[in-house]
């Protein structure tokens, strides 16, 4: 069996579909071996670019994991991903819990499944630093999308810091657009700095947010308001369509007041139902006209170039502090250095010269 007769046979299995060329046992025993062995980083990339699930899902469990091993084999493979990847629009979503983001994303990304476009969620949750574990990208969040098979949902990976969930998911856009996903969305919660690190890595920024009862303007960060490239307001439906239109203008009275952004892009406000299926195809068509007007301006292309300069920084940040955070004379020497400082024997300036000069 060829390697190509292989993914192609695992692709079927894992869509449901049996493949007619693998019916006898040795076939099926060759599949199975294959599966129980680690695929190389080429094969994994071989998979990638063929689209299948199983290697992509491989690939990202390398992405996110500590092991120095696995992070140099899924350096290989993001390498090998590069030329890849770059087409696909990214669309960063973020609103306070509870404010529809998992149904709007749901009935967001089957509108666009529906439209034959490959969708990707990806998710950024700050307090996956904490609890190493994720709240945002739960799979059974979106229940119908997850079972759609031009839909990936992955949750948001765990790490030390919010950078290195950031990071974790910046590599895994690249992924995600090599094996063939034209749209990725990426989920935050709106609560914390993790807007800002969606914002380092989108080509469109929206913010989803609720009717209040005359407050619309109250607890908007400043910051996030000033990173929306539109504002939904979500929930226009029933009883609450009313102050959701209300809402809208009192939000495009506001975005009025920030100076125009880099992109000369007016941000838009809009009302929708995520649950009802309102206003989501409204969105769609300003993401659209956003992209061609900001590929014709070239503000589009320079964007993400201002975004890989970014994350060359923020990669080398954080690659020098896990190198001087791991390394062993440090650790022992910052053991040290703490308990002088709780005996008040030295200041926090001379113990950080001692060890960086260790
Ligand atoms: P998230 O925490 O931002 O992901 O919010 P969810 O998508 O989990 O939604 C929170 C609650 O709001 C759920 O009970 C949803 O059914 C409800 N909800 C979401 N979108 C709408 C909408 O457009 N209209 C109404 N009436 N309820 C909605």
């Amino acid at each position: 069996m060829t390697k190509k007769q292989i993914y192609k046979s695992a692709l079927s299995e894992h869509q449901g579909v049996k493949d007619p060329e693998v019916t006898d046992q040795a076939s099926i025993d060759s599949i199975k071996n294959k599966r129980l062995a680690q695929p190389t980083a080429k094969e994994l990339v071989v998979g990638i670019l063929n689209g299948n699930i199983t290697d992509l899902s491989r690939a990202i469990t390398l992405i996110e994991s500590q092991n120095p091993d696995h992070i140099k084999k899924a350096d290989a493979i993001i390498d090998q991903c590069l030329p890849h990847a770059n087409k696909s629009i990214r669309i960063g979503i973020t609103g306070v819990p509870g404010v529809g983001k998992s149904t709007f994303i749901e009935t967001f990304g089957k509108h666009l499944t529906s439209k034959g476009k490959k969708v990707a969620v990806l998710a950024i949750d700050p307090s996956s630093t904490i609890t190493k574990g994720s709240i945002l990208g739960d799979k059974t969040r979106m229940e119908d999308l997850v079972k759609d098979k031009n839909a990936f949902i992955r949750p948001s990976p765990a790490a030390n810091s919010l950078g290195g969930v950031a990071r974790k998911t910046r590599e895994t856009i690249i992924l995600c657009e090599a094996a063939g996903f034209d749209t990725i969305i990426i989920e935050t919660v709106g609560v914390g700095q993790s807007e800002t690190a969606v914002h380092s890595m989108v080509d469109f920024f929206l913010l989803l947010k609720l009717a209040g009862a005359g407050d619309e303007l109250q607890g908007i960060k400043r910051g996030i308001m000033e990173m929306a490239d539109t504002i939904a307001i979500n929930k226009a439906d029933g009883s609450n369509l009313k102050a959701a239109k209300l809402a809208k203008v009192e939000f495009g009275k506001a975005l009025h007041l920030y100076p125009l952004k880099d992109s000369n892009w007016q941000p838009k406000t809009v009302i929708c139902s995520a649950s009802e299926n309102t206003g989501i195809l409204d969105i769609w068509n300003i993401i659209h006209k956003y992209e061609s007007s900001m590929k014709s301006s070239n503000f589009f292309y320079e964007k993400r170039k201002e975004q890989n300069k970014y994350w060359l920084m923020q990669t080398i940040e954080e690659r020098l502090k896990s190198n001087f955070f791991n390394d062993k004379a440090i650790k022992l020497e910052l053991k040290n250095q703490l308990l002088l400082i709780e005996e008040n024997k030295t200041t926090p300036f001379a113990a950080a010269e001692k060890l960086l000069n260790l």
